[in-house]
């Protein structure tokens, strides 16, 4: 060994309990969950949940037997080498990806271009939360072998068969599945949780669509040598833009209780400022965000990525150019897919110029998020503050 090769990952499921998942950094994202090989990291996927628990009580709720009872450095380290929150996360994801750490300036992340973006196609933008380019190119990206399935967020179905609000994950392998997770909840759906299904049906590249938080996953994999056979499998990475999810009780707590909406009569959300809701006999309503955030997910409120910041592509709804998705080019994978969809027609771009206040509030809100990162935690998030 020479004096520059790196210390040998030697951290288990116990550094990763102490320092991420009791100390509030935990985002509820189940890299650690899909990654163990032991398949002894529990989730639950419901409301005031969302948070990684080892299943093997017997060795109290910080070992892992795997890990446990091993000399230092001998264990079990899959889980803190998928976790996107456990130490030096954000430098090894931006040098992962683009070869270098983030200037100071840099406070959204690495990108090449910002771009706005619509489907082509009437349908799928329709249906889409913004300009419907998540779900365009997740088709496109199928249809022309890019990937042979995504990770994807779809719903439960209402009582009477309807789709409902309730956010889970999905795996989508046809432009059908595709165009029944479109849209936004704005409640937490760990689309990453979608793995294990994915790989049952044998599927080798797939497209991971998932909040900031989710999209650290893979880089963070990548560079810390985690588990071949889940890291190789994640080929494309779409992010979406995020300051904040929200805990399900939101819908029958403060929308039902206090506004009488029902959910399974809210036809569209989004959030412009405040949250708009579109109910499906036509009437609109707007709920002030400041209501909303005493249901703030705990996993969200030491978040400090707003722009989905090493995905390949980004998305949000942000600025005056409504109907367009804001999207934020970060990887050479990335703009060889924009570029490529453009040529077939796929998709249609203005410049993100057209819209300049949309990246003003962009960097605006990174810079905000990135101040919810604790002092006492990994100093290198708080780069640019
Ligand atoms: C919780 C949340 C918070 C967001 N906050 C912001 C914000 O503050 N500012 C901003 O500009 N944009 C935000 N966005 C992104 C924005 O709402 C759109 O998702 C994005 O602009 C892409 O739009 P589109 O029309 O291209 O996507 P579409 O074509 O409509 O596709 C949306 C994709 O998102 C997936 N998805 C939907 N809901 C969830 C969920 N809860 N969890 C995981 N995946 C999901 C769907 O499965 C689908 O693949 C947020 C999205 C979510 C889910
Ligand atoms: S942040 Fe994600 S990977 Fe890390 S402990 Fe929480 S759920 Fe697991
Ligand atoms: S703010 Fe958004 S990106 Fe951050 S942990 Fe919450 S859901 Fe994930």
């Amino acid at each position: 060994m020479t004096d520059t090769a790196p210390a040998p990952w030697t951290f288990q499921w116990k550094e990763l309990y102490d320092e991420v998942i009791t100390s509030g950094l935990c985002t509820g994202c189940a890299g650690c969950v899909i990654v163990c090989p032991h398949d002894v990291i529990g989730y639950k996927h419901e409301p005031g949940e969302y948070v990684p628990f080892h299943i093997e009580e017997e060795y109290g709720l910080a070992d892992c037997s795997h890990g446990f009872g091993n000399a230092k450095g001998k264990g079990c380290t899959e889980c803190t080498k998928a976790c996107p929150r456990f130490r030096s996360w954000e430098p090894e994801a931006d040098e992962h990806l683009h070869g270098r750490t983030r200037k100071d300036d840099e406070l959204a992340g690495i990108y090449s271009d910002i771009l706005l973006v619509r489907a082509s196609d009437e349908y799928t933008y329709d249906i889409g939360q913004d300009g419907g380019l998540v779900s365009a190119m997740l088709i496109w990206c199928l249809e022309n072998d890019i990937i042979d399935g995504a990770l994807t967020s779809g719903v439960e179905n209402n009582p009477d068969g309807s789709p409902g609000w309730k956010a889970l994950p999905m795996v989508a392998t046809d432009r059908e599945e595709v165009l029944r997770g479109s849209g936004s909840r704005y409640t937490y759906s760990a689309n990453t949780v979608a793995f294990d299904e994915a790989k049952d049906k044998g599927l080798q590249r797939l497209g991971l669509v998932g909040m900031s938080c989710q999209t650290s996953i893979a880089p963070v994999m990548w560079h810390r040598g985690a588990s071949k056979p889940v890291s190789r499998r994640i080929k494309l990475n779409i992010g979406l833009l995020c300051s904040k999810s929200f805990d399900d009780s939101m819908f029958d707590e403060l929308f039902g209780v206090k506004y009488g909406l029902k959910k399974e009569d809210i036809a569209k959300m989004n959030i412009k400022g405040v949250f708009q809701i579109w109910m499906k006999n036509g009437d609109y309503h707007e709920i002030n965000l400041k209501e909303c955030h005493a249901w703030t997910r705990t996993g969200c409120n030491h978040c400090p990525d707003f722009a989905a910041e090493h995905a390949d592509i980004s998305t949000g709804g942000i600025g005056n150019v409504t109907d367009w998705t804001l999207t934020i080019v970060r990887t050479e994978l990335g703009r060889a897919i924009i570029k490529a969809m453009i040529e077939d027609g796929a998709i249609e771009t203005r410049p993100g110029d057209d819209d300049p206040g949309a990246i003003a509030l962009m960097h605006r809100l990174a810079a905000n998020s990135r101040k919810r990162w604790p002092n006492w935690a990994s100093g290198e998030a708080a780069v640019g503050l």
